[in-house]
């Protein structure tokens, strides 16, 4: 029987195809910064209003959801992210360099299949649609006005969405991301991500005639500079399978070149493959930036924000996403051990709720540049959506037997309350006044 349904929606997805490309077009065409997506969500409630459903709106700002099939059904979540990136090229533009466009088009044209052909009902499953605001943890100036001003909490929409309730109950999360043409690899299923921290690390020193009298100032970016080299003297005591990596920059050094410094403000962000190894590197991180303080004798503020957490996909639902997509794709085509140093706050989800994601290709250039655009529609549209609906077929199969094997075996890392918890120690501010002679 769930052959039927499962043809059945195979078959109607196919048939909507130009509408699916022609959806992914206009996405693209309105790529918006996280928290921001106003007119992408006004795009995705009139599809889903279409269909003949009444989204939820708003959810932590922008996002959408709305659900087919019977609430005491298995709940399956397919998520999608909503935001672009500001253009490397265009001053003050945005565009979809990360292909989020490319997921709310898959997930909302499986949707559509599913809700035309009547398959919740038939395979017993709740499934629900949500696209969530703000995974790309850029703009925070913006974000931190927003905290302040009690509009969010949390700097990501789907940190947003658990504070909110979003993934109090028990679900499965199926997730997609789009990814660049590689030789020999078509699609990656459930690569795991490190999670990540972000640091602000402003030096504070003292001003005077660089000429004149630079014994009278206190040289914030020598400080800066120190810390850099104490930072980079970090990197031999990293373990191997910890995956770190610490990037810092300089983002001021300097007003102008005849006074001493005054200000150095150094950013990083550092990222690892557990929470326990990147708070590990981080305490080293701090060392480091209050050795290059010290020996100036500068003030130092260290501003800690959260990132996401690692993603530890699971296994049970990654190993039916694996054999849709080895139905779809030449098996060898397929990296199922695909790691990724990236970071994503399905991590964070993922720590709550049993998660998978489908990384597929169909992409020319490099993700997050310019150059990141469709190649082939099909294959950067219809082939994952294929994949993502035999999955959701194979949940359903059996009167949901495997939907309930793995919400029964799945075990949070946190409970939600731990988890904010654990999100609210790093948010933190620590000083060490100068101590100049
Ligand atoms: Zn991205
Ligand atoms: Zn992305």
């Amino acid at each position: 029987m769930e052959h039927t349904i499962l043809d059945r929606a195979l078959a109607r997805l196919n048939h909507n195809s130009d509408w699916l490309y022609a959806l992914a077009e206009k996405l693209w065409d309105s790529p918006e910064l996280g928290f921001f997506e106003f007119k992408t969500a006004d795009i995705l409630v009139s599809e889903l209003e279409a269909l003949g459903l009444s989204p939820r709106t708003g959810i932590a700002r922008t996002g959408v959801a709305a659900e087919l099939g019977a609430k005491d059904d298995p709940k399956v979540l397919l998520l999608a992210d909503m935001d672009a990136l500001p253009s490397q090229t265009t001053p003050g533009g945005n565009v979809h360099a990360c292909g989020h466009h490319a997921q709310m088009a898959v997930m909302l044209g499986l949707f559509r299949a599913l809700a035309e052909t009547g398959a919740a009902e038939a395979l017993g499953l709740r499934i629900v649609f949500a696209a969530s605001p703000a995974e790309e943890y850029v703009d925070l100036g913006r974000r931190l006005e927003l905290r302040r001003d009690k509009e969010i909490v949390y700097l990501s929409g789907k940190q947003e969405m658990i504070r909110l309730g979003f993934f109090d109950t028990p679900q499965l999360v199926i997730k997609y991301h789009s990814m660049g043409d590689a030789p020999d690899r078509v699609a990656t299923v459930n690569g795991g991500m490190n999670g990540f921290m972000a640091k602000r690390a402003e030096f504070i020193g003292r001003a005077a005639h660089a000429g004149a009298h630079p014994e009278k100032g206190v040289n914030a970016l020598s400080a800066a500079s120190l810390a850099l080299q104490a930072i980079h003297a970090q990197r031999e005591s990293f373990v191997e399978n910890d995956h770190i990596r610490v990037h810092p920059i300089l983002t001021q050094g300097g007003a102008v070149v005849n006074s001493v410094p005054d200000r150095a403000v150094l950013e990083t962000y550092i990222r690892g493959a557990s929470h326990e190894a990147l708070l590990a590197a981080a305490a080293r991180v701090d060392r480091a930036l209050r050795a290059g303080a010290l020996a100036l004798g500068a003030g130092l503020r260290i501003v800690n924000s959260p990132g996401y957490q690692a993603f530890d996909p699971d296994p049970g639902l990654g190993a039916l996403l694996g054999e849709a997509a080895a139905a779809v794709v030449d098996n060898k085509n397929i990296d199922f051990n695909y790691r990724s140093y990236a970071s994503d706050d399905i991590g964070d989800v993922a720590c709550l709720q049993p998660t998978c994601q489908l990384r597929f290709s169909g992409f020319n250039g490099e993700i997050h540049s310019a150059g990141f655009a469709v190649k082939e529609p099909g294959r950067a549209y219809l082939k994952p959506a294929e994949i993502l609906l035999r999955t959701v077929a194979a949940l359903g199969a059996d009167d949901g037997a495997a939907a309930k094997r793995v919400l029964k075996a799945f075990t949070p890392r946190f409970s939600v309350s731990g988890y904010r918890a654990s999100l609210d120690r790093l948010f933190s501010t620590l000083e060490y006044p100068g101590e100049a002679l």
